[in-house]
């Protein structure tokens, strides 16, 4: 049914604009207001949260709207992640509104509404703003907080919170099929800069001069590959144009947000792919340097491999409903480079492997957090899973019952075995036989493990000196 509507909607905007989308000015924005009966959008699809929060703000007098993922989402018939709501409420007024409310961000400067675990994002209307360095806008009374607008040099929005009218936050948005807002007052969607046509002709088109948008904010960029691939879209070549060229500016944007960015294109169920289109975009190197230094044109690398094996797994386990851990998948897009690093260093500092390795490792994960700052808890699980492969080559005397015990060995065991798809028979044996250990009862492990040779078997216990030994006592007859 809701694909007839959908279907009508598409003929809708054909017969409406009857134009070619290729050849359209970003800029040369009609408003489209489609009733109920031709988008389909039913209020039983739409989070009783978020509508709860659509009627609060309206019955206060406020304008509000369902905009973003949620509209574009329910008009691809796909399940919304989330929902967002646009309003001329400011945050202040919002905070009054709701108990459950707080104000979060200091560069978008937005309302988080808690309802338990599910969360509504509410964003003030986003207004134009100069191109001066700073733009400061006087509050409407002294309750509210001054509005200020900033960019660096390069022209990137270092905070962007000053306020305007629906019409103006619409082109604030990224893409054009962003740009839709649904109203609970009448049921419409407004369409400000035909996005749904774009739905239609499945288009990601960045709305402006694409450059422009993309220093403002070079997140932008990764949101176009992330949308393209998610809703198996193309990007629009205009806005395809630049990416290459400015995908250097990544590097500029906090190393915290690319955490959050990263997250939702590795685990977004759709992670090959999206590698995949980063890469070709330049935009994967920008933040993985690390591994960049490891492609080869035919994709041949270890690294590659492995990068390719996880992200295809990760899916795989998105698509079966099993929790994904962010730190196994960077422990192992790392690993290959942090072993031929912990070579380098046994090779160029006479170290032990073992040292050399925990060097490594820690250089490895520095570099890392340059870019994507991952926080300390990943990166204590990762050097917990690369620490254990050194251990599970040694298993005699109790070895192997104590590596069983790490809190991390069902993750490291996971990650020896797939090491094994890459590596040589010795790790394959290894897998193999750790395998088995965990399959065998207490008396068989005893004997797998005194059959071991290698190199760490027990030492000898060390015998107290003479002089402390008590003497036995010399019974007299
Ligand atoms: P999803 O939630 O499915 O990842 P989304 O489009 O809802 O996709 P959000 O990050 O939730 O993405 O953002 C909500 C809306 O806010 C977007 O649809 C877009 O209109 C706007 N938006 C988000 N990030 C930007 C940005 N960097 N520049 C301009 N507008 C943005
Ligand atoms: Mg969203």
């Amino acid at each position: 049914m809701g694909c007839i509507i959908f279907n009508r909607v598409a003929s809708f905007c054909r017969k409406v604009l009857n134009r070619d989308s290729s050849t359209r000015v970003p800029e040369e924005q009609t408003l489209q207001v489609y009733q109920r009966p031709e988008h389909g959008i039913s209020r039983k699809d739409i989070s009783e949260n978020a509508l709860k929060v659509l009627y609060r703000l309206n019955k206060a007098g406020y304008d509000a709207y369902l905009v973003g993922g949620g509209v574009r989402d329910l008009l691809l018939h796909k399940q919304p992640k989330d929902f967002d709501i646009a309003t001329n409420a400011t945050p202040e007024e919002i905070k009054k509104l709701f108990r459950n409310c707080r104000l979060i961000g200091r560069r978008f400067r937005l309302a988080h509404i808690l309802f338990g675990r599910d969360i509504i994002e509410v964003a003030t209307f986003r207004g134009h703003h100069s191109d001066a360095p700073v733009q400061v806008v006087a509050p409407k009374d002294n309750k509210q907080k001054p509005q200020i607008s900033s960019r660096s040099e390069e022209g990137m929005l270092l905070r962007d919170n000053v306020y305007g009218n629906i019409e103006e936050d619409a082109q604030r948005r990224d893409f054009t099929i962003n740009a839709l807002y649904y109203s609970v007052k009448d049921f419409t969607v407004t369409d400000y800069a035909q996005g749904i046509e774009d739905l239609n002709n499945r288009v990601v088109r960045l709305m402006g001069d694409p450059e422009t948008r993309y220093r403002e904010d070079p997140v932008r960029m990764l949101r176009a590959v992330r949308f393209a691939v998610k809703l198996d879209m193309d990007i629009e070549p205009v806005t395809a144009a630049p990416i290459r060229e400015l995908a250097s500016l990544m590097q500029d944007i906090p190393a915290a947000r690319l955490f959050e960015e990263s997250l939702k294109l590795l685990q977004s169920g759709q992670g090959l792919e999206t590698y995949r289109m980063l890469r070709e975009y330049n935009l994967f190197q920008q933040l993985f340097p690390i591994l960049s230094d490891h492609f080869t044109e035919n994709n041949s690398s270890k690294t590659e491999k492995m990068i390719e094996h996880i992200l295809a797994s990760t899916d795989k386990r998105i698509a079966e409903d099993k929790r994904v851990n962010p730190a196994f998948i960077y422990a192992a897009m790392l690993w290959y480079p942090m072993m031929i690093r912990a070579e380098e260093v046994s090779f160029a500092s006479g170290l032990s492997f073992y040292d050399a390795f925990m060097v490594a490792s820690n250089d490895i994960l520095d570099e890392q957090v340059r870019s994507i700052a991952i926080p300390r808890r990943h990166t204590t699980t990762v050097r917990d899973i690369w620490q254990q492969q050194l251990r599970f080559s040694r298993r005699s005397g109790k070895r192997a019952f104590k590596t069983m015990e790490h809190p991390k060995f069902r993750a490291a065991y996971d990650f020896l075995e797939m090491r094994s798809l890459f590596e040589g028979s010795d790790i394959k044996e290894l897998a193999q036989w750790w395998s088995e250990f965990q399959d065998a009862d207490y008396n068989q492990r005893g004997q797998m493990v005194t059959h071991i040779n290698d190199g760490g078997t027990r030492r000898p216990r060390r015998r107290r000196p003479q002089q402390q030994r008590r003497k036995k006592p010399q019974v007299k007859s």
